[in-house]
């Protein structure tokens, strides 16, 4: 399933910025929002939420009828798919190396996993994760109560210099704590994520956000994370088509953005 066929056939006005998406956002980098060259991709799979865009899971070519994820493409029992490195399963899944799984996005952070196919980012590759990674724990499990899984996977650090604070990618991503950040060049973007003090003294303090990257750009390497202000996006949860043009008035838009007002 693709986001914005009918909005295409819709309104000829239709154009890269101006559409929002009313269902769930990305599994990867959380926007939203859906391009028409990088469109939100739903999978078809039974009861699969992932939700994707286009260019967040290498998706060389959008097929036009039913989308499946590599999970549900794969027939592989629920319960032996587990990302290696974090305790979380669900999200947007691809194959590891060794025959294994992991989630788009904790490759995406963990800064030396690598994609085999940068174009069809897969498969993952895991050999170059350090062991360190995998013996740290992370904070945000042991403060929310899940010990056990706290020594689960591998953990990305505060990307505070000085600060050792280390979490799953995933746990990350559900609060709210990644941020992609502009690096040495235009094209260059440096994935990385905050603890949730250094977080919070990062959007207070003043002129950081000019070193973010300030354009979601619709295509990779920028995946839409850069704003650090925003709230965190719940898993997606694909809903019945529905779209949004921006086009329309602020009070429509607020109005159908509404919970329990449908489209
Ligand atoms: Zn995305
Ligand atoms: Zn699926
Ligand atoms: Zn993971
Ligand atoms: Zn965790
Ligand atoms: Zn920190």
């Amino acid at each position: 399933m693709v986001s914005g066929e009918r909005c295409l056939a819709a309104d000829d006005e239709w154009s890269t910025n101006n559409m929002k998406e009313m269902i769930g956002g990305c599994c990867v980098c959380s926007d939203e929002r859906g391009w028409a060259e990088n469109p939100l991709v739903y999978c078809d799979g039974h009861g699969c939420n992932v939700a994707v865009h286009q260019a967040c899971y290498g998706i060389v070519q959008v097929p036009t009828g039913p989308w499946f994820c590599r999970k549900c493409e794969s027939q592989e029992r629920a319960a032996r798919v587990r990302c290696e490195l974090c305790p979380h399963k669900d999200g947007a899944l691809k194959r590891t190396d060794n025959g294994g799984w992991a989630h788009v996005v904790c490759a995406l952070y963990i800064p030396e996993v690598e994609f085999a196919n940068v174009s069809t980012m897969e498969p993952i590759v895991l050999q170059s994760v350090p062991h360190d990674r995998y013996n740290k724990t992370c904070y945000i499990c042991e403060d929310q109560g899940r010990e056990s899984k706290a020594a689960t996977g591998a953990c990305m650090t505060c990307n505070k210099h000085g600060c050792r604070q280390a979490f799953h990618v995933t746990c990350a991503q559900f609060a709210g704590l990644l941020c992609e950040e502009q690096g040495s060049d235009a094209d260059n973007v440096k994935y990385c994520g905050y603890c949730k003090y250094h977080h919070s003294k990062l959007l207070l303090a003043e002129g950081h956000h000019p070193q973010l990257t300030a354009q979601k750009s619709s295509a990779r390497p920028s995946l839409g994370l850069s704003d650090c202000s925003r709230p965190p996006t719940p898993p997606a949860q694909p809903l019945p088509f529905d779209h949004i043009n921006q086009a329309q008035s602020d009070s429509s838009l607020s109005l159908l953005l509404s919970p329990g007002i449908k489209h």
